[in-house]
């Protein structure tokens, strides 16, 4: 192993370990404050969950892809200060449920839970009544976080707005409806920002004059918060699904942008897997590979933060934490059609939930270079069991898909599998985030297991964005 010391004087101020979205725009946002920065990444390619590539004429992404909280998010943060190339991005469009019957677009406030005729509507109402309890609790900090939805859930319901709950949970955080808490359904779904600012509470819009209506002002006025929550029927009023949005050119274009926009004191080095972190004392100095070692001011880790305690020594009450992050593995199937199909005639994403759940977004109808022309490319994705064999997941999966939209075997021209971890935690009751400094002095971690807010990229934002807090007060920027 050849040791790079330069007499005693670190290489890089800091060494990011892990390429992936939170990797890279932590070695972004640590260049632009002036700082020299290595990044090391395991796979020949950068970018791991946030990339897209081409199958038999397809441009597949790695899973669908919705980034939320653009207009005012961690991400739009970001892009403002430090990106110097943008990605162009098109409007999200809608939720829908698909049932034998077709869409139906899912309601993101009370008011549309009306006409939300999938579910019975003596279910309809007792949710309605949950949820605005829920949210009343919330906002007074009444709701502890560790409430399971499935608790919270009224008696009675039928089966199927049992499913609807459950398949709606594992899409929020890749759980069930048992390991899920109300206060992540709420800040997840539209019903409130989870980049929450004061003008979520803020009154600009009058109760809907519905049945519902008295429904909701009886549960305000039973916690006498009429006045001050009258703004619930404002929660998302789909103002917010505005925010979220998908990139133009595919999921590689975000990747690219922050690509673009690195300047020249950041290095990226490929098939370097970080075997260990260097330390001196209680501290880190850097990093080693297989093949080399780099010396550094800094160390941030951007790997599974649960792989950490294989990396460097670690007090065992830390390694025990780290041991409960959840995690969820998911299977993607992208099918590439021959030609359009009118049941995909959207923009949005659609969720099956009878028999079987998945989550699918036809995505070359934000831009149809995605596909070749005339035909199209949709991708469903599936939570699956580590436990169980994948082969015959794939299989049932698949069969589900043929299920809820009937006629589209005829259609396939190609099938490409996916399976994934998502995110390195899932938001679940128990589970743990590992934040974003380390008990190691210099070692900080970023990633999607540090941060439990939002989802996905935007989190990745969010954990960037607290290392970049957390590195200026320990006067390292
Ligand atoms: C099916 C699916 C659907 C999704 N849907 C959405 C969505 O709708 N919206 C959304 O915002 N997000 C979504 N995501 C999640 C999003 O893609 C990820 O959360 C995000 O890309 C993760 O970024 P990350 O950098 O934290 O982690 P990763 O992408 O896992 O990056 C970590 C990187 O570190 C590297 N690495 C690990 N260990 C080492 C080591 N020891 N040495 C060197 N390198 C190492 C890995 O190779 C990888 O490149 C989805 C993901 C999937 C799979």
């Amino acid at each position: 192993m050849f040791i790079h010391t330069k007499s005693a004087m670190a290489d890089y101020d800091t060494i990011v370990a892990g390429g992936g979205i939170s990797g890279l725009l932590s070695a972004l946002v640590l260049s632009r404050h002036g700082k020299k920065v290595l990044v090391l990444e395991k796979d020949d390619i950068v970018g791991g969950n946030c990339n897209s590539y081409m199958v038999d004429g397809f441009q597949v992404d790695t899973g669908p892809h919705a980034i939320t909280h653009l207009r005012e998010g961690p991400l739009r943060r970001l892009m403002d200060e430090y990106f110097t190339y943008m990605p162009f991005f098109v409007d999200y469009g809608h939720y829908y449920v698909r049932t034998d019957k077709g869409l139906t677009k899912i309601p993101s406030n009370i008011k549309d839970f009306v006409t939300f005729d999938v579910l019975p509507r003596k279910d309809r109402l007792l949710l309605s009544q949950a949820l605005t309890k829920a949210l009343t609790q919330m906002t007074f900090g009444m709701l502890d976080e560790n409430h399971p939805v499935y608790d919270f859930l009224p008696k009675g319901l039928s089966l199927d707005t049992y499913d609807f709950v459950n398949a709606i949970s594992y899409f929020l955080s890749g759980k069930s409806m048992k390991e899920t808490s109300v206060s992540r359904v709420l800040y997840g779904s539209s019903f409130v920002r989870d980049s929450v600012s004061v003008d979520v509470f803020k009154d600009d819009e009058a109760l809907p004059d519905t049945s519902y209506a008295s429904v909701i002002t009886d549960m305000l006025s039973k916690y006498q918060l009429r006045g001050h929550l009258s703004s619930l029927s404002r929660l998302a009023t789909n103002k917010v699904a505005y925010a979220q949005a998908y990139p133009r050119g595919g999921l590689k274009s975000i990747l690219n942008a922050v690509l673009y926009s690195m300047p020249d004191t950041v290095q990226i080095k490929t098939g370097s897997r970080v075997c260990k972190i260097l330390t001196d004392g209680e501290k880190a100095i850097g990093a080693a590979t297989d093949t080399d070692s780099y010396i550094s001011d800094t160390v941030v880790y951007t790997g599974f933060a649960k792989s950490l305690p294989s990396l460097i020594s670690l007090p065992s009450e830390y390694k025990q934490d780290l041991s409960r992050i959840d995690q969820t593995l998911s299977l993607t199937i992208w099918l590439g059609l021959k030609e359009k199909m009118k049941e995909f005639d959207y923009t949005g994403s659609e969720v099956w939930f009878r028999g079987g759940a998945y989550w699918a977004m036809p995505i070359s109808n934000y831009d149809a270079n995605i596909a070749p022309k005339g035909k199209q490319l949709v991708g469903f994705t599936f939570v699956i069991e580590e436990k169980k064999d994948i082969e015959s997941e794939k299989k049932k999966a698949l069969d589900l898909i043929m299920k809820a939209v009937p006629g589209i075997e005829k259609n396939i021209e190609m099938t490409h599998y996916q399976v994934t971890i998502p995110e390195k935690a899932a938001v679940t009751i128990n589970g743990f985030f590992a934040g974003t400094r380390s008990p190691v002095k210099n070692l900080y971690l970023a990633g999607t297991d540090t941060d439990r807010r939002s989802m996905g990229v935007t989190r990745a934002a969010y954990s960037a964005l607290e290392l970049l807090k957390a590195m200026k007060e320990d006067k390292k920027l």
